[in-house]
């Protein structure tokens, strides 16, 4: 309010400069024009005097009015023309902007224009980048499902070829479903700003409970687990929790070696729990990390069969929402340690 005053203020002080100007400027010249005798104002006709000086000074007024104004109102036409195309869905559209120092309102105008304009992109882009990933990733098992689903169709399979067939459309079937239930969750946490369905309840007890879940997983490649677990209370969502800690604890199983081991601890101190999930395979390099928390983003693609990369994208939703946060460490060829980090009693 403060600002639009001050813009007001100088509209109105504006104006008022340009009249005094033009007036100025109609007095000089009727007085040159008196003074070298070009014209001769009689005081027998005392009505013309004042009726020149109107007429000179509005012609004038106007006239200064206009540039003046010109210079004013072209960045305002120019944020006008280019609202109408990001209406339009055009977010490229930038307008020139001018450095007129931070109290100028137009000035300031223009960059919050352009600084709109840029994230409007960005989430344009964002929601593209979305469409497309999801579109992939929902195509490739659909496609293949429907491939082999042909063949069975066809006949003339031997029995080693028919399980072979139905066991990758199950496991593509198993991946669709994976997919649409992550993307539910993720869509779900981001909606949702606070946990309700808080609880106090072992956490420790939790962490077991999800090795156990995974047990078909771990034990297909003979992985061990060396777990050091302090009894520890948690105040939260039990179900939320549990999306995490599988999440983790299944990405440490899917990118540990066969006969592999995991090491899980968990260790509190005061207010805070710390978790650290660390498995010795196969690792990632700097750009990998960099990327592990976006949506869809998978390091190593030839394991693209085993994911979705939407995991990591849901544990930091998670984590965020308990007010906690996540740490992770990691060298190629060596192995990755994640670490949650919470509070016993704000979580959530
Ligand atoms: P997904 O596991 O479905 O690919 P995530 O979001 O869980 O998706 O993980 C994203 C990427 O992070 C993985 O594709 C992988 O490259 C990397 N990653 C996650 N956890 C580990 C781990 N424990 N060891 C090595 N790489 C990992």
């Amino acid at each position: 309010m403060k600002r639009f005053g001050s813009f007001h203020a100088k509209a109105v002080l504006f104006v008022f400069y340009v009249m005094v100007f033009s007036g100025f400027l109609t007095g000089a010249i009727l007085f040159i024009l008196h003074y070298f005798g070009i014209v001769r104002f009689s005081i027998f006709n005392p009505l013309l005097l004042p009726l020149v000086a109107l007429l000179a000074s509005t012609i004038l007024g106007l006239g200064l009015s206009y540039i003046f104004g010109e210079h004013v109102l072209k960045p305002v036409r120019t944020l006008t023309e280019a609202t109408r195309k990001v209406a339009k869905g055009d977010f490229s559209v930038r307008v020139p902007e001018i450095d007129d120092g931070d109290e100028n309102e137009i000035a300031e105008f223009l960059r919050s224009f352009n600084k709109m304009a840029q994230e409007l992109s960005g989430i344009e882009m964002f929601r593209n980048d979305f469409i497309n990933n999801f579109s992939h990733e929902f195509k490739t098992p659909m496609v293949s499902i429907r491939g082999f689903a042909k063949q069975l169709q066809k006949g003339g399979l031997d029995e080693q070829q028919q399980k072979e067939y139905i066991g990758i459309i199950v496991s593509e079937s198993e991946r669709l479903i994976n997919l649409s239930s992550n993307i539910l969750l993720l869509t779900r946490y981001e909606n949702q700003q606070i946990i309700s369905d808080k609880a106090i309840y072992s956490l420790d007890e939790q962490i077991r409970q999800c090795i156990l879940i995974l047990e078909k997983e771990w034990s297909a490649k003979g992985i061990e687990f060396d777990l050091d677990l302090d009894r520890t209370d948690f105040y939260g969502s039990r179900e939320v929790m549990s999306d995490l800690w599988i999440n983790i604890i299944g990405n440490a199983v899917k990118f540990s070696y066969d006969g592999g081991k995991i090491d899980i601890r968990c260790t509190h101190s005061g207010d805070n729990i710390r978790v650290t999930v660390r498995d010795h395979g196969c690792g990632m390099d700097k750009e990998t990390l960099d990327h592990i928390f976006e949506k869809f983003y998978q390091g190593d693609k030839n394991h693209a069969a085993r994911g979705n990369g939407l995991g990591l994208a849901l544990v930091k939703r998670i984590a965020e929402l308990c007010g906690g946060y996540i740490k992770v460490s990691s060298e190629p060829g060596k192995g990755t340690e994640f670490s949650v980090n919470l509070k016993t009693q704000q979580g959530g």
